[in-house]
């Protein structure tokens, strides 16, 4: 066999070496950012057996790949248990998911249940069923995890998901209100963790790519995308293409707050304000100071007030 590589060999052995490298880079990016909202809400603690809710997305299947790799190196020692509910969906390929997590020896449980049937028949058609269908699912997922005896529930959603939701309730809903990285269930016994609330959605699909995982389309139940969320998701892409930077530094604003700027008076006292006397370094400006681009906009006054 020659050593020396023809021109083609040569150019197709630079384009493998380069997307090795990317995938190396993007996987230590998603370790990075899965550990990093995982440290800083406390998502995962010793001992605690996690439940990794798996839906054939690509989403569901990055949060167990990664969530398997941090296991290996994380301080705190903790199990994962990997579960699907099988809605009955016509044409659901329900070997895809336990061949899958057998072939990687990940403990897992499949959970049937005709969820299907009972959203068609309660929703008209042509109707979203999305909603009643998430409700039922989320009951089931809750009496799981007891069964199982888990301590946390760790779903797919990522950094997009919580934009939108955010836009979504601001929009439509009339709140300041996203998706949380954690949360208690409304019953007040579930821990749900969120550890891909740092990632952008278009990591999610490169990993996917790169990993070949065995998607599952989740169009089988024949419901319609919500309409909004699609176009909430749009403006959200579009900014991102025309200002990048942008969709980070609005996530980065979900996590400072300042009531004090806001208007809702169950979160400040604004009634029940008084005159200090005492300059405040931190008080009311026009304009914030990371706001350079302001300060230098032709015929606009920075007021210090
Ligand atoms: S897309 Fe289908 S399976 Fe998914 S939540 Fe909506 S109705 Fe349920």
């Amino acid at each position: 066999m020659s050593a020396v590589l023809t021109e083609n060999e040569s150019v197709r052995f630079d384009r493998e070496r380069r997307a090795e490298r990317e995938a190396h880079k993007l996987e230590k990016r998603l370790c990075r950012l899965v550990g990093q909202a995982i440290g800083d809400y406390n998502m995962v603690e010793q001992g605690d057996r996690v439940m990794v809710c798996l839906s054939g997305g690509k989403d569901s299947y990055a949060l167990l790949d990664i969530l398997l790799k941090l296991k290996q190196r994380a301080p705190a020692q903790f199990e994962l248990v990997a579960v699907n509910l099988d809605q009955k969906q016509p044409g659901f390929p329900e070997q895809v998911l336990p061949e899958y997590l057998t072939r990687i020896g990940v403990p897992f449980h499949i959970e049937n249940q005709d969820t299907y049937s009972v959203v068609k028949e309660k929703i008209p058609d042509g109707k979203t069923m999305c909603s009643l269908c998430s409700r039922l699912r989320r009951g089931i997922l809750y009496r799981v995890a007891d069964e199982l005896g888990v301590t946390k529930i760790a779903l797919g959603h990522h950094r997009d998901d919580i934009l939108q939701t955010f836009f979504l309730n601001m929009f439509f809903g009339g709140k300041l209100k996203a998706m949380p990285p954690k949360l208690v269930s409304d019953d007040g016994r579930h821990m749900v963790i969120r550890p891909l609330a740092y990632v952008p959605e278009h990591d999610l699909v490169d990993w996917a790519a790169h990993r070949r995982f065995p998607i599952i389309p989740c169009t089988l139940c024949g419901s319609q995308e919500n309409l909004q969320r699609k176009q909430v998701s749009a403006m959200l892409k579009e900014w991102d293409r025309k200002h990048p930077g942008r969709v980070d530094t609005m996530f980065t604003a979900l996590q400072n707050i300042v009531p004090s700027h806001l208007a809702d008076g169950t979160q400040y006292d604004f009634r029940g304000l008084t005159l200090t006397g005492v300059a405040d370094d931190g008080g009311d400006k026009a304009f914030d100071p990371q706001w350079p681009a302001a300060a230098s906009v032709p015929g606009l006054q920075v007021i210090q007030i």
